[in-house]
């Protein structure tokens, strides 16, 4: 009954914040669908040119235009992809440099009063056993994070009274107090639910990093399918607007994505951009990252397995590729919902700069680590089951730098500080100094002896060089952190 007032209230609420909403609803369908027709059949010539123009954009902050991604959407020509291919990772490596930033994602509470088809968490699902972590249960599986090397967390909650703001909080500023040996998170982004300006406001007292808010899909009468009317996630252009009032709060950075499988893919990456244009045009500041979670089977919930949009393996590493060419200064995230061949792949050809390791979604599953899978406690299944470490060996065994850094949100690196960064291709150069000096820190503390050896002697040493090749200076301040880190102090960054 509580909970179904608290739905109610909270319902009229953002009705009437949807009846006073200052922006104009910037996804228009038939436009879209208009855009991707017109350029059904691009011209080997076109793709070439918005292929340079992509890279040019890597140096400028710009964007593709919204024909431009319908162009390269439409794509056929296997040659031709090879040359995408080859752009996103060219992107990639000019903006961030070869860097992998490492986080896990931590579920902190499941119930939720939405009932969003593709959910294993949805409210009517009782398939699924809902929790809530305790303060005890909370500093166990930080317990755990830490004590694998972990320092970046996205924390998940689910929507409904036991999770409201006031418990993001809390949870928060427990997460960021805690102190194993050390061990230690020092950047909480967070995944949750829409909020009122004034509970952003609350949220960003305790420092959050980024604020994440999938839409989900942005086809409006495919949105209003999966999301039931009378649902609070039901209501389209109050979570359309999520990262607008949460800018308007003055949260630093904020974050979009897609579901894919739920609707057309390509109509699904101009809703992306226009998102993207939207956070610019308002704000000046784009998104911090993208992220393109593909549908995953999820306990008593059959659309995740017949939706007639499911994504196929060729189409996923063209979204991610054209996801890096069309926004060139964006993070991009790839998860663990992936198998793990799959996101070797895509991180070598598609221009991915985050991804997650030894995952457990389960609510408390990194405590109960010892079972591989808890189907009737997840949302839905993850398929890369690699632990941190064999993650990190993989990535290594492949020449990229591992990196835990978390230095630019803590020195003010962020929002319209952070923007010019990465819009002008200079961030890359703070993310491989600081890339080393947390790979080194996780060498240190945590690292098996296969790792330990491929970093020393070779990750360590490459980007070194990298540094002392292209800026000297920073190369002599990293080399003087590293031994004060070999002395045992810790959290030395640029
Ligand atoms: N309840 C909040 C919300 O919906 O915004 C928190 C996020 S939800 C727990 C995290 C994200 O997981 C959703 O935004 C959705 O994109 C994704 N998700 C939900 N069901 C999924 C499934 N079956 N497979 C893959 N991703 C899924
Ligand atoms: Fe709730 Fe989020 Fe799952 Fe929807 S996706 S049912 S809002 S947890």
């Amino acid at each position: 009954k509580e909970e179904k007032a608290w739905r109610e209230v909270r319902l009229n609420q953002i009705l009437k914040w949807e009846e006073n909403c200052p922006y104009e609803d910037f996804i228009d369908d038939e436009k879209i669908w208009s855009i991707i027709e017109a350029k059904k059949e691009p011209e080997r010539q076109e793709i070439l040119e918005i292929i340079e123009k992509a890279k040019e954009n890597a140096y400028t902050g710009a964007m593709l235009a919204p024909e431009e991604v319908a162009a390269l959407a439409n794509t056929k020509d296997p040659d031709l992809w090879e040359a995408i291919f080859e752009a996103a990772t060219w992107i990639k490596n000019t903006v961030y440099g070869s860097r992998i930033v490492l986080f896990s994602p931590l579920y902190i509470s499941s119930p939720c009063v939405n009932n969003c088809a593709y959910c294993g968490f949805r409210q009517s699902n009782e398939a699924v056993k809902k929790k809530t972590l305790t303060m005890e249960e909370l500093e166990d599986e930080i317990r755990v994070l830490t004590g694998m090397g972990q320092k970046r967390l996205i924390v998940v909650y689910g929507e409904h009274p036991v999770s409201d703001v006031k418990f993001m909080c809390e949870t928060i500023e427990k997460i960021y107090s805690l102190k194993f040996g050390k061990g230690e998170i020092r950047r909480v982004n967070v995944n949750a639910p829409p909020l009122f300006k004034e509970e952003y406001e609350e949220i960003k007292t305790v420092g959050i990093g980024t604020y994440q808010v999938f839409q989900e899909t942005y086809h409006h009468e495919t949105y209003r399918r999966m999301h039931p009317k009378g649902t609070l996630k039901g209501e389209y252009k109050w979570r359309l607007f999520a990262l607008h009032r949460a800018l308007e709060a003055d949260i630093d950075d904020v974050a979009i994505g897609v579901l894919l499988g739920l609707y057309d893919w390509r109509f699904e990456l101009l809703g992306l951009l226009y998102h993207a244009y939207s956070l610019e045009k308002e704000f000046g500041v784009g998104t911090h990252t993208i992220s393109y979670p593909r549908l995953e089977p999820a306990v008593n919930t059959p659309i995740t397995t017949k939706s007639s949009y499911l994504v196929s393996d060729e189409d996923f590493k063209k979204i991610v590729a054209i996801i890096r060419l069309m926004c060139p200064y964006t993070g991009s995230i790839l998860t663990a919902r992936e198998p793990a061949s799959l996101r070797q792949e895509v991180l070598k050809k598609c221009g991915v700069s985050q991804m997650d390791a030894g995952t457990r979604i389960a609510v408390g599953g990194y405590a109960e680590m010892e079972k591989e899978h808890i189907p009737e406690k997840q949302q839905f299944m993850i398929q890369d089951t690699r632990s941190l470490d064999e993650f990190i060996l993989d990535l290594c065994r492949e020449g990229y730098l591992p990196s835990f850094c978390t230095a630019c949100y803590r020195e003010g690196r962020t929002g319209d500080n952070f923007m010019p960064l990465a819009k002008h291709a200079t961030v890359k150069n703070f993310c491989i100094a600081n890339g080393i000096l947390t790979f080194k820190e996780y060498l240190l503390d945590y690292a098996s002896p296969e790792v330990k050896e491929l970093g020393e002697k070779v990750i360590i040493p490459e980007y070194l060089k990298w540094l002392e090749d292209n800026i000297p200076r920073a190369a002599e301040r990293v080399k003087e952190l590293l031994k004060r880190e070999e002395k045992g102090e810790r959290d030395c960054h640029l």
